[in-house]
């Protein structure tokens, strides 16, 4: 029901996105602002291309994102039946390991929970090497196309969007020292928004630079992968090894695989490391030979995966967890709530629907609004 008050979104990754749609749905005259959106050549700065993603709840990250993830999976669920056409699917993981220290007996347990056809793998069913193993059906999601879903679906829904860097938020909310704004997609006919009841930061990784957010509590988890053309995977795997390396197979609908990785705490260097680029494929051939096209897997020979692209991208991780509340901002004499809905690791997408949801709570208790 359109309640026509206007509210700035700040970000068009994942999170942005899914958030601005929920604020559409409940009403909202939604315009997003963004350096960086889906079909942008691939940046470093753009967190959202680089994902998997699949849907793994870490125990680690706490009870509130295991809450998030939970209902995040119900509503991927319902997508999934509504639309056949969406870029996301339902595919079976297995996931082994190859010790059974203190965490991965906890991360074992709270997938146990997690996933409703959670099933521990029998001895017999194990691979060489492996000591402990588990199935359960996890969400694929393909990231291309579906950050383009989530952005067609958001201007289809009467949402507008604009191309701008800013130094603050607060940059937004003025008259006549607003940044240059181009509107996106270029050409589109979009009206210059006026003042905004309130604003979602979505900016990932740019919270820690923002000027009148500064979040010194964001770094990032560098995360290398490799993107092969293999369209003949047909499961999900993560496989921890005994020195805490982990290797991971996620198959996107277009047939392309994610071949990981790594979790590099406070890393920036934005490229490929060669020698890191060898382990992964050494790696997953090892542990998953159905990477190499038929017929050449008896050799397990790197050279012979079909590589579409070396992958860089910097999960968007939070001492403390992510920030989801609201806070007030003074401009200019004004008083306007912004709400934050930022730092989900490597997790955003997983969790993004229900963080969105509870983002719009957030903005409703603000504002009064329902
Ligand atoms: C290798 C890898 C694997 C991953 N695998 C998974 C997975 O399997 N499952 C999962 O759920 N998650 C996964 N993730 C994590 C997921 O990608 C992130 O949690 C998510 O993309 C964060 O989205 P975001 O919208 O918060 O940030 P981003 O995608 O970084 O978007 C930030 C937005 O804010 C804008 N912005 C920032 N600062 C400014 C500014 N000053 N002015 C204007 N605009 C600004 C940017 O342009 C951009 O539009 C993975 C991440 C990596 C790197």
């Amino acid at each position: 029901m359109a309640n026509n008050l206007e509210v700035f979104v700040v970000g068009a990754g994942v999170v942005g996105l899914t958030t601005a749609i929920r604020a559409l749905e409940a009403g909202y005259k939604v315009t997003i602002f963004a350096e960086i959106f889906p079909g942008d050549p691939k940046s470093i700065k753009y967190t959202s291309c680089w994902a998997g993603a699949n849907h793994v709840s870490f125990e680690g990250y706490g009870a509130v994102m295991h809450e998030l993830d939970r209902d995040t999976r119900a509503i991927f669920l319902d997508l999934i039946e509504e639309d056949p056409l969406i870029p996301v699917m339902t595919r079976a993981l297995l996931t082994y390991a190859q010790t059974l220290d203190g965490d991965e007996q906890k991360q074992f347990d709270h997938l146990s929970r997690m996933y409703p056809d959670f099933r521990i793998l029998e001895a017999s069913e194990l691979p060489e090497g492996v000591v402990h193993g588990a199935f359960y059906t996890t969400i694929c999601v393909d990231v291309p196309r579906y950050l383009s879903y989530l952005m067609s679906r958001f201007l289809a829904a009467g949402g507008q969007a604009f191309r701008t860097t800013i130094a603050s938020l607060s940059s937004l909310l003025s008259v006549t020292d607003r940044p240059a704004l181009e509107p996106f997609p270029l050409g589109s006919t979009n009206s210059m928004p006026s003042s905004p009841v309130a604003l979602i930061n979505c900016t990932g990784l740019g919270a820690l630079t923002l000027g009148d957010v500064l979040d010194t509590n964001m770094y990032p988890t560098r995360g290398e992968t490799v993107l092969i053309r293999a369209p003949w995977v047909d499961h999900s795997m993560t496989y921890y090894y005994k020195n805490s390396d982990v290797s991971y197979i996620i198959p996107r609908q277009s047939g392309d695989v994610i071949v990981g990785g790594t979790f590099q705490v406070d890393d920036w260097h934005p490229t490929s490391r060669p020698e890191t680029v060898k382990s992964i494929k050494e790696r997953g051939i090892s542990v998953y030979p159905e990477l190499l096209p038929p017929g050449k897997r008896e050799n397990q020979n790197i050279n012979d995966l079909d590589v579409v692209e070396e992958c860089v991208g910097l999960r968007t991780t939070r001492k403390g967890g992510l920030r989801l509340e609201a806070t007030l901002l003074d401009f200019e004499g004004k008083t306007i709530p912004v709400v934050h809905n930022y730092g989900h690791g490597g997790g955003g997408y997983q969790s993004s629907w229900a963080s969105a949801n509870r983002a719009i709570e957030l903005l409703h208790a603000s504002l009064g609004t329902k």
